[in-house]
């Protein structure tokens, strides 16, 4: 885990692959949302239902199934609802996805003087990227290359 995970509204650069751009990513989390809003998962087999109603391989325009937009004090997040924050720490997403899975940029960052991660985030916050915009450039680890050669 690393603090870019969370930063910038939600990375979600390792929640798929081959992406597109950033308006197909936007329209398949919009989906997997109207998917979980319809569900309305309250109990634990509730939330298998929903990540087990496409197999993991199902990706859509290169994006988990089960990544969603969620409101966090009236504040639009990109997360995954089998994280185990939202279940007594009980991880729904072992056996679906690599959940211990560490982009290069994450290592890198976790491997940095506390100085130099916060001028790396205050890099990233005067580019005032989208929460995907960012998780592209995290995945594909231009922010760490421009940061580092700037
Ligand atoms: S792409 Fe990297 S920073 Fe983004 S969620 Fe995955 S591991 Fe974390």
């Amino acid at each position: 885990m690393s603090k870019l995970c969370q930063f910038n509204g939600g990375c979600m650069g390792c929640c798929g692959h081959d992406f597109t751009s950033e308006e197909s990513i936007s329209l398949a989390i919009k989906s997997n949302t109207k998917d979980f809003n319809k569900l309305k998962p309250k109990t634990k087999q509730d939330y298998l239902k929903f990540r087990d109603r496409f197999p993991k391989q199902n990706l859509q325009y290169g994006v988990c199934r089960n990544l969603i937009y969620q409101n966090r004090s009236r504040h639009y997040c990109i997360g995954c609802p089998l994280h185990p924050t939202h279940h007594h720490d009980e991880d729904l997403r072992i056996g679906h996805c690599d959940h211990l899975f560490l982009c290069p940029s994450a290592k890198a960052f976790n491997q940095w003087q506390p100085v130099t991660q916060q001028a790396f985030l205050d890099f990233v916050k005067k580019k005032e990227l989208s929460n995907i915009q960012y998780s592209i450039e995290i995945a594909s680890g231009n922010l760490v290359n421009n940061f580092i050669y700037q």
